[in-house]
């Protein structure tokens, strides 16, 4: 068996991560207690919220504290089962962090539903990055046929899957990405109306452009410039579900805020519903429909996905920092074993 390793919060980052915000130890393999299992991780998923959890600052979720491990959802296989209801072999998911084994509690995994599907779907477009983009387009953005729908991030696992389901709605999908080859992926594989590079300049310009008749849902994965070319083609009524805000979360002051008056200004002129969600508070609800409708249509090819996949536990922080600037293409895991 291989020994056990965990990479740690070795200090907050200031800005941008880097390497020496991260340490790798090893130590002793975990011991399973009664009704315990022993999970060795497969996949690690690497998730922009983690940038958050390196910050000494109150959020929807508490920080990771220093010298701890880093949190994360992983597909694992079970080492060994003291609890009736798994078996050794069986592949779960759970929340154990950047780390090659845990011990955990049965309650603390759950069966991996994939439908026929990859396991590692379960940690991107079948896991909680697509149920993101599905339950924030499902409650609060709901497109109708004809209407223009804009998202950033448009090749990541969130932004791809909100494209997507746009156009099963028969709304017009506009994806912005970093990249000529970006975007040619999604316009081409994932068959998105338009795709602009926001890298390219003249971002409101390039919007305005693939958006004749405004923007009926900006799904919000980025804020910064891209908030402020979507902002001014809203439509009277238009949605925007804000989702994330990854241009900022390696600011080392909040924002200024100083287009909160135009901000609101719009909303209010143009009865614009804004509003902000966690994914994790529309589970209850509509978690079992969102497996149930995308498994098959993952499966048929009709909703496309792509992985961006690293190997080794000790590559995990430099394959974080590099998602964070935008060098990754698909969604981002680490192959730990
Ligand atoms: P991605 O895998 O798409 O990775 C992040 C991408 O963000 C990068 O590849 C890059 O794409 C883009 N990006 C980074 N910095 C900038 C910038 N300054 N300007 C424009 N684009 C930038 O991420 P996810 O799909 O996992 O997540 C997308 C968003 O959804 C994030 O904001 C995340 O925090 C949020 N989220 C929110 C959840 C919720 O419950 N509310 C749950 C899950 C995710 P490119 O090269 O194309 O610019």
């Amino acid at each position: 068996m291989d020994a056990y390793r965990q990479i740690v919060l070795a200090s907050r980052p200031t800005g941008t991560p880097n390497l020496g915000n991260f340490r790798l130890e090893a130590g002793p393999m975990p011991v399973p207690a009664g009704g315990q299992l022993l999970l060795l991780t497969k996949y690690l998923s690497l998730d922009p919220y983690m940038r958050g959890r390196m910050n000494d600052a109150k959020s929807y979720a508490m920080p990771v504290e220093l010298g701890h491990v880093m949190e994360g959802e992983v597909v694992a296989e079970i080492l060994e089962s003291t609890h009736p209801r798994y078996r050794q072999g069986e592949l779960v998911l759970g929340k154990i962090g950047w780390r090659t084994h845990a011990a955990v509690a049965a309650e603390d995994v759950r069966r991996i539903e994939t439908g026929g599907n990859s396991s590692t779907t379960a940690l991107g477009v079948l896991g909680m990055p697509g149920f993101t983009a599905y339950s924030g387009m499902k409650v609060i953005g709901r497109p109708k046929v004809g209407e223009t729908v804009v998202v950033a991030a448009a090749s990541g696992p969130v932004g791809s899957l909100v494209g997507q389901l746009a156009r099963i709605a028969g709304a017009r999908a506009v994806g912005i990405a970093g990249g000529a080859e970006k975007c040619a992926y999604v316009r081409g594989e994932l068959r998105f109306d338009a795709a602009i590079d926001h890298r390219a300049g003249s971002l409101s310009r390039a919007l305005a452009a693939v958006c004749p008749d405004g923007i009926d849902v900006y799904f919000e994965n980025v804020g910064g410039p891209i908030w402020d070319a979507a902002l001014p083609l809203l439509n009277r009524y238009a949605r925007v579900p804000v989702c994330g805000l990854i241009a900022h979360y390696n600011d080392a002051r909040p924002a200024d805020g100083s287009r909160v008056a135009e901000t609101m200004l719009t909303v209010l002129r143009r009865s614009v519903l804004i509003q902000g969600f966690i994914n994790t508070e529309f589970a209850a609800d509509h978690f079992d429909n969102f497996l149930k409708e995308l498994s098959p249509r993952i499966q048929s090819g009709d909703i496309r996905y792509r992985e961006d996949i690293t190997d080794g536990l000790e590559a995990a922080p430099g394959a974080f920092i590099d998602m964070l600037a935008g060098r990754n293409f698909g969604k981002v895991l680490v192959r730990v074993s």
